[in-house]
């Protein structure tokens, strides 16, 4: 994990938050190449599950919300952790990750353990008082169920439909780690996937699959990732079913992404605690049904750290060691590195910049000349680049770059004009 983390902070995947006043614990900022790998995540879930689809919509809901919102989902009183103190160093840690014994200092001095609740208080307008208490929101899903009827009206889906939505959510966890793995300030993908009761059990079993398949199909391998149906003891008490995809990450096992079939909890909540009747009108059989809901909750940047720890490899490449992240080609932040081999003479360069222009539009590319080709490849490799063109002094007469292939390292000689034509075809 150690090398993972070095490397992000190396290439500009991560760094640590608030860095130049010596950071604030556990926040933690995408650079420039953790950033596009983070939005091509996003792109290829939003892709799949949303404009892939006839039967799911979009939202963008507000990050604050009504205080009732958070009293009807069951968040004022249950969304907390037991957490105990250590006396002897002061740390306070999760109950239930630790064994009577503080991991920080050893001691068995510890207090009671005590009701933490998790969600981050703030205050709406310039008056700090009750009347003004309002949650940064814990899960982008209540979002969605507040918007149940407003989404049914636009959008005139007919059951079974979904809603979906990618947003920041904030916990005042008590042990966050494992850099970003667990932090206070995250971003969620959720979906809201809305049947007919008698339905949920197999579309239930259709997500689970549907989603633990998204992971393959963008080239995690199968061994590091598995489910985990929850036993009866596990759910909480409104769920029907929940299953988790967990990755093996170098920590262990741990969770990427919840599946859930919630019944009708939500809509039932949210009907109460509101006095609007949160139903769906069947023009069929003109009845009124209130849906079950089956929920697919994952983590924007747990995806994001177990692709990078997926993709890493060191390999031996005659006497050195090639550090390669081998990205599938919709995740690499960069498809294309454009390299002159020759950085003082201008008409190499010159050429270079022009291929790196006409590229640049159409795909994620960068140009590099400020070292020699060996480490510009070893750069880009890091990276996890798809492509390393190279111009030299044959193309100048030959009208012809060497494109490097990330994983074979294999080179072939292709035309400048036919450029476009051989990435449309590489990478779609
Ligand atoms: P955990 O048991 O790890 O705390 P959870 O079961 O509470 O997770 P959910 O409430 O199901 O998590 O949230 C759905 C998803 O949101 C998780 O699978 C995870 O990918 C992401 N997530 C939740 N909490 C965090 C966090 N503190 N940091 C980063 N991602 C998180």
């Amino acid at each position: 994990m150690e090398k993972i983390v070095s490397l992000c902070k190396r290439r500009g995947f991560i760094f640590q938050g608030s860095e130049i006043y010596g950071g604030l614990a556990n926040t933690w900022d995408y650079g420039p190449y953790g950033t596009e790998l983070k939005r091509n995540i996003k792109e290829a879930w939003w892709q799949a599950n949303v404009r892939g689809r006839a039967d799911m919509v979009g939202l963008d809901a507000a990050i604050l919300m009504h205080p009732k919102v958070w009293e009807a989902s069951g968040h004022t009183q249950n969304f907390s952790d037991l957490s105990v103190d250590c006396r002897n160093c002061k740390k306070r840690w999760r109950a239930d990750h630790i064994q009577g014994k503080c991991p920080e200092c050893g001691s068995q001095d510890l207090t009671e353990a005590r009701i933490f609740n998790l969600m981050y208080k703030t205050y709406q307008g310039p008056v700090e008082d009750a009347a003004n208490l309002v949650y940064l929101r814990p899960e982008t899903a209540q979002g969605i169920f507040v918007n149940f009827l407003n989404i049914v009206d636009v959008s005139r889906k007919k059951l079974p439909f979904g809603i979906a939505q990618i947003g920041k959510s904030f916990r005042n966890e008590i042990t966050p780690g494992n850099i970003t793995f667990r932090t206070r300030e995250f971003e969620q993908m959720e979906i809201e996937y809305f049947v007919r009761p008698e339905e949920s059990k197999k579309y239930y079993e259709y997500w689970v699959q549907e989603r633990y398949d998204w992971y393959l199909r963008l080239g995690m391998k199968k061994e590091n990732l598995r489910l985990r149906p929850h036993d009866q003891g596990e759910l909480a008490h409104y769920a029907k079913a929940c299953s988790d995809i967990e990755y093996q990450f170098p920590f262990g096992w741990s969770e990427l992404e919840g599946i859930a079939n919630r019944g009708d909890f939500d809509l039932v909540q949210h009907s109460k605690f509101s006095g609007k009747e949160l139903s769906y009108f069947d023009t069929n059989t003109k009845e009124k049904i209130v849906p079950y809901v089956i929920e697919p909750s994952g983590g924007v940047d747990r995806a994001a750290l177990a692709f990078l720890v997926d993709a890493y490899y060191e390999e031996k490449v005659k006497d050195e060691t090639r550090v390669v992240l081998k990205f599938s080609k919709e995740l690499a932040p960069t498809k294309a590195a454009v390299l002159p081999l020759l950085k003082n003479r201008p008409e190499i360069v010159e050429l270079a910049k022009k291929i790196y222009q006409d590229l640049r539009g159409s795909f994620a590319c960068v140009y590099d000349d400020t070292a020699a080709i060996g480490k510009l490849y070893r750069r880009q490799d890091e990276v996890g680049t798809l492509f390393c063109l190279t111009v030299d002094v044959q193309s100048l007469e030959d009208k012809q770059v060497t494109v490097r292939d990330r994983d074979t390292m294999l080179q072939e000689r292709i035309s400048v004009d036919k450029l476009k034509e051989y990435f449309n075809n590489k990478l779609h």
